[in-house]
């Protein structure tokens, strides 16, 4: 996960946001923005869990930094790592999709967070999925 670059992506589309509905910026500190953010974090976080525990894989430690929540565990196959790291971004997309009629603000905050980490870079889930896709494209037994 990249977690400055969700933030910004997040931030910037809850301005777009709140700039077409007429409601201002005084979303971005609203208890209710902030509260959606952990929400989500929390709910991408267990989705990475979920999906480890389903695959019989051991999370080995839940920590939290000022870059947002992380999880440690075990290495899998490379194809249950892409899983693994696909399921916290889908989560949010889900739950963005959910959200939609019922909280805009939230299902913005988790479209955004879900699509951010999709990016394919060195650090985020998006790059996970892709070296576990590859990796599992290229393993021994593979065709
Ligand atoms: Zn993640």
């Amino acid at each position: 996960m990249s977690p400055d670059l969700s933030t910004v992506l997040s931030k910037s589309a809850v301005i777009y946001c709140t700039k077409c509905t007429g409601k201002g910026t005084r979303d971005l500190t609203s208890s209710g923005y902030l509260a959606g953010c952990v929400i989500s974090l929390f709910f991408h976080e267990a989705g990475h869990i979920c999906a480890a525990r389903a695959l019989g894989i051991r999370v080995k430690r839940i920590g939290i930094t000022w870059w947002g929540p992380y999880i440690v565990r075990e290495a899998g196959a490379p194809m249950a790592n892409a899983m693994i790291s696909a399921a916290g971004p889908f989560v949010n997309l889900l739950l963005s999709a959910m959200l939609w009629h019922v909280w805009p603000t939230g299902s913005l905050v988790n479209l955004v967070l879900g699509l951010a980490n999709l990016v394919p870079t060195a650090s985020s889930d998006g790059g996970r999925v892709w070296r576990g896709l590859t990796g599992a494209l290229t393993a021994p037994g593979s065709e």
